[in-house]
Parts: C-alpha cells; sequence; structure tokens
C-alpha cells in the first residue's frame, strides 16, 4: 500500500546518494593508495640514495687501500729485486753476507712494512737475514722455496700469512728467485711484510662498527682482515659470488651480500691491485650504512599512517554529514508529501502518482479504479462536536482507509476537506467495490457517534470510478465518474458505496472479462 507514496525522484535520490557514499569511499581509498604510492617511492629512493652514497665511499677506500697495497708492494719489490741482483753478481760468501745484512738491517729501518729480510740458498738453508744474531733456517720444504725451486719465472711471488717464528708476529711472504749464472736454481731472497702494519693501516680507517677490510691473494685467500679474527687469516673467499661472477669480469665493482667470512650483510667494494695477485675488499655493514634510512623510513611511515587516519577521519565525518542530509532530505520529503493531519498522502503526491499510473495504464493497456470517500454530514459534525474532535473523526476514517489497502501500488491521499482519495492500480470494478466497501463498513463499526447523521454515528459514502486510460481519455474524466458516484452514493442516503455506470473497457478486457464489463 501507498500510504506515503513513492514519489517520483525518490529511487534517483536513492541512487545519488549512494553514489554520493561511493564516490566518497573511492575517493578515501583513490588518495589513501597515492600516498602509500608516493611514500613507498620516497622510502625506495631515499635507500637507493643512501646505497649510492655508501657505494661511492667504499668505491673511493678500496681504491685509495688497493694503490696502497700497490706501492706497499712495490717498495718491497724493489728492495727485493736489489737483493737478488747483488746475490746473483756478488754471490753470497761470508764478505758479502755481511754487505748484504748491513742492507737488509737500513731497510728494515727504514721501511715499517718490513718484518725481516732473508736469502736462501738452492738448498733451502737461510744465509742471511736482517736481524744480527738470528739463526739461519731450513726453509726446503716452505711452499715459495718449492714453487721458485720448480719455477723458473723471476715474478714476485706472495705466500699465505703465517706466524713468524722469529716473534710469532703474523707476516706475509714475498719472494723473487734468485739465479746462478747459467740460470739455474739458486736460492730464494725472501721478505716477511707485518701483518700488524696492515691491519693498523686499516684500523684507522672508519667504516663503522661492523665493517670490514680485507686484504687477499688473488685466489681468494685472506691475508689480513679488519676486523682481526685469527680463525679468519687464511680464510678464503672464492665462494662469494662476487669472486666467482663478477671478478672474472670486471677488476673494480661493487655488490651487496652477506659475508661469506662473517655472514655480515655488507655494501662491499672490491679492486684487483693492478700489479700484483693482490685483492682488496672493503665492505660497510647494511645495518649501519642504512641505519638513517632506516629512522627516515619509520619516520614516513607515521606520516602515512598519520595521513591515512586523518583521511579516515575526514571520511567518517562526511559520510556522516551525508548520512544527516539523507535523513534530513528524507524528513522533507515525508513533509512535502505527507497530509500533516492523517498521515495519508497529501493531494501534492496524490497528483503525482495520479499522473504516472495513468500514463503507465495507458501504456500497458490496464484499467485504473478511482475511489472518492467523503465524511457524511460533516459540517453538522463540526457544528455539534466542536472542530477538534472532527479532525480526530478525519484522522479515524483515515486510519481504516489505510487499513483496507493491500496492495503495494495503491494509494490513499487526502484530498481535501473531509475527503479521501484511493487509488486502486490495475483493479477491477468488484475489486475495487470491495475495497470500498471494506472501507465504509470499518468506519462504521468505529461506532463513532454523529448525532447529525442518519444513522447516529460516523459514516462515509463512497464513489467508485473505473476506466482503462488511452491516449484520448483524460484523468478527469476518472475523478468525475467517481465524483459523479459519489453524488449517487449521497442522493441514495449516503453509508453507501457506488460504482460509475460509465466505463469503457479496452478490447483487451472485453476478451478477458467479459462479466466485470457489465457493472
Ligand atoms: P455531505 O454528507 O453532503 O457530504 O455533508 P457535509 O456536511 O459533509 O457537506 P460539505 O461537503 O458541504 O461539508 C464539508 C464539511 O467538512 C465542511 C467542514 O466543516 C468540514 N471539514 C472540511 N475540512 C475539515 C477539516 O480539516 N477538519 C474538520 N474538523 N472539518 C472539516
Ligand atoms: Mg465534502
Ligand atoms: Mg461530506
Amino acid at each position: 500500500m501507498l500510504s506515503v507514496g513513492t514519489p517520483p525522484s525518490r529511487s534517483r535520490q536513492g541512487f545519488r546518494q549512494l553514489s554520493l557514499r561511493h564516490g566518497l569511499l573511492a575517493f578515501m581509498v583513490v588518495v589513501c593508495l597515492l600516498a602509500i604510492l608516493a611514500t613507498a617511492k620516497e622510502i625506495w629512493s631515499n635507500r637507493a640514495t643512501d646505497v649510492h652514497a655508501s657505494t661511492l665511499q667504499t668505491t673511493n677506500l678500496v681504491q685509495s687501500l688497493s694503490q696502497q697495497a700497490t706501492d706497499s708492494f712495490q717498495t718491497i719489490d724493489g728492495v727485493l729485486i736489489d737483493l737478488v741482483d747483488r746475490a746473483q753478481t756478488d754471490g753470497t760468501g761470508p764478505k758479502q753476507r755481511r754487505r748484504l745484512q748491513d742492507l737488509m738491517v737500513e731497510h728494515i729501518a727504514q721501511l715499517r712494512v718490513l718484518h725481516n729480510l732473508f736469502i736462501v740458498d738452492a738448498a733451502g738453508n737461510g744465509v742471511v737475514n736482517a736481524i744480527p744474531g738470528l739463526k739461519n733456517a731450513n726453509y726446503r720444504d716452505r711452499p715459495y722455496f718449492i714453487y721458485h725451486r720448480t719455477h723458473a719465472d723471476r715474478t714476485t711471488h706472495i705466500g699465505h700469512t703465517v706466524r713468524s717464528r722469529t716473534d710469532g708476529s703474523w707476516i706475509i711472504t714475498v719472494t723473487r728467485r734468485v739465479n746462478h749464472r747459467d740460470g739455474s736454481f739458486a736460492g730464494v731472497a725472501m721478505a716477511t711484510i707485518s701483518g700488524n702494519y696492515f691491519l693498523h693501516l686499516y684500523e684507522q680507517v672508519d667504516i663503522g662498527r661492523l665493517g670490514s677490510i680485507t686484504l687477499a691473494l688473488a685466489d681468494g685467500t685472506v691475508l689480513m682482515r679488519k676486523p682481526f679474527e685469527k680463525a679468519n687469516i687464511g680464510k678464503s673467499l672464492a665462494k662469494a659470488s662476487f669472486f666467482r661472477l663478477m671478478l672474472p669480469r670486471s677488476p673494480v665493482g661493487s655488490y651487496q651480500n652477506r659475508s661469506v667470512i662473517d655472514g655480515v650483510s655488507r655494501l662491499f667494494a672490491y679492486q684487483r691491485v693492478s700489479q700484483y695477485p693482490l685483492l682488496v675488499v672493503v665492505g660497510v655493514a647494511e645495518d649501519e650504512a642504512l641505519a638513517a634510512w632506516r629512522i627516515q623510513t619509520l619516520i614516513n611511515l607515521a606520516e602515512l599512517v598519520g595521513m591515512i587516519a586523518i583521511v579516515g577521519i575526514l571520511g567518517r565525518y562526511l559520510a556522516r554529514q551525508i548520512d544527516k542530509r539523507e535523513a534530513a532530505e528524507a524528513q522533507l520529503e515525508r513533509l512535502v508529501l505527507i497530509d500533516g493531519l492523517t498521515g495519508l498522502g497529501n493531494r501534492y503526491q496524490f497528483d503525482a502518482v495520479f499522473d504516472r499510473e495513468w500514463r503507465r495504464a495507458v501504456r500497458a493497456g490496464t484499467s485504473l479504479a478511482f475511489l472518492m470517500i467523503d465524511a457524511d454530514a460533516f459540517k453538522g459534525y463540526n457544528d455539534h462536536y466542536g472542530h477538534q474532535a472532527g479532525d480526530g473523526v478525519l484522522k479515524s476514517i483515515a486510519g481504516c482507509i489505510a487499513a483496507a489497502l493491500g496492495r503495494p501500488g495503491d494509494l490513499a491521499a487526502r484530498y481535501g476537506g473531509e475527503e479521501f482519495a484511493v487509488f486502486l492500480p490495475d483493479t477491477d470494478a468488484a475489486g475495487a467495490f470491495a475495497v470500498g466497501e471494506a472501507i465504509r463498513r470499518a468506519v462504521l463499526a468505529l461506532n463513532i457517534a454523529h448525532a447529525g447523521n442518519v444513522r447516529g454515528t460516523v459514516t462515509v459514502s463512497i464513489g467508485i470510478g473505473r476506466m482503462s486510460p488511452t491516449g484520448a481519455t483524460s484523468p478527469f474524466s476518472l475523478v468525475k465518474a467517481a465524483d459523479a458516484a459519489l453524488y449517487e452514493a449521497k442522493r441514495k442516503g449516503r453509508n453507501r458505496t457506488e460504482l460509475a455506470t460509465r466505463f469503457v473497457p479496452t478490447l483487451a478486457e472485453l476478451i478477458a472479462e467479459p462479466i466485470a464489463t457489465a457493472v
């Protein structure tokens, strides 16, 4: 039953409000997604900037340190070349040994990197060294000695880091082959380098608490490493991915990985030393390199969360405003369409629905029934019981009308004064008459005393018009028909329901319901 009615704009308005809420939600989601994207982009670019800065630092550092290693080994090599030359030209007889030792002592005094210098004969016996009084030992089982004895090349050979038998310090051996005049093996000239010299140098370089600097042989064997760990000396870098994948292709490079030595994630840079089989690797711990970035990321994320929270709060506020406006509009709608006294549809609503249903009936070829309900002798009621009591009766009659209507398309409205209109789409004459009678009987059953009325109680008279509208007919003719029937009911003594006699059926109705048209 359509006692409140459905105004033509209602569904459109609902849709608009729905899309307003959806639009708001979509807008919020888009704003939040954009903020998330912008933050992610900023976090990523901040990281890239910090990684780039650290890589630049390690690359510069590795270049300096590899240059330093070249310089140190070149100096030592120069000393060895000189010793080899003297041993080959002058021999290593007792007289020469004294001169050689004087020279060696001078070198040791001048070069801090040097730990000791030796000349070893073809049998592996040490013949002279730089420390006066130090007993010469036999070195024939040492790898460098075996190498030079079995290889004719005159290049510099760098050995692994070992403990000095003299003082227990870490030393690296650098050796060259000494030949007889005929080119046969005459022994080895050896310099031992102080491992501490490199360690001390590396410890002065600030690369953070977890940073590392490694001096290694070209085959990956660690010669010296900061931070110093006894167990790491002699370990191999050969399994590191940079060693396998990058080093064969480029002598310089940078990469990010977990150290194969201590498992710390670092930003590394490596460089192969140009003239010697050496490698320098410098690494800054990722945790330290990205510490500032982490703090900045937390700030960025906090800002993002704050922004999303603000959008959420603002969205909630706006959604509530939409709800309030929706409720206010619905209230306004009610006020515009509803009769204030009876709660039925008002005349405005009636006109709107009547027009819409009339046009629909024309299109569909269906019929419309229209009931005009008028309180009997109501002027007399007012005069006798007062206007306020009259209003109360009108409310009760409206209640009877509303209760009698059952279909969703039915509409009851206050037509004006003490007259009500009921509109029943697609209802036949018998149905409309039954509704009219139900209303009339219900009012009678109210049993409201009305001294001036024929029955002694409040009654209504009802006129029913029915039509199958066509493009040529006017809605007024239906109202007029109902009005005429109402007049007839009044004339016949009131408290009656009368059907209008004039009804023009459609062709379809003539075929479908020949009996109903006979009313
Ligand atoms: P009839 O049986 O012929 O319809 O007699 P009637 O007195 O009802 O006739 P009429 O249509 O001339 O009078 C209508 C009266 O209804 C006039 C007025 O006193 C009363 N009336 C109209 N509107 C209202 C209203 O809003 N409240 C009240 N209490 N009375 C109203
Ligand atoms: Mg009247
Ligand atoms: Mg009346």
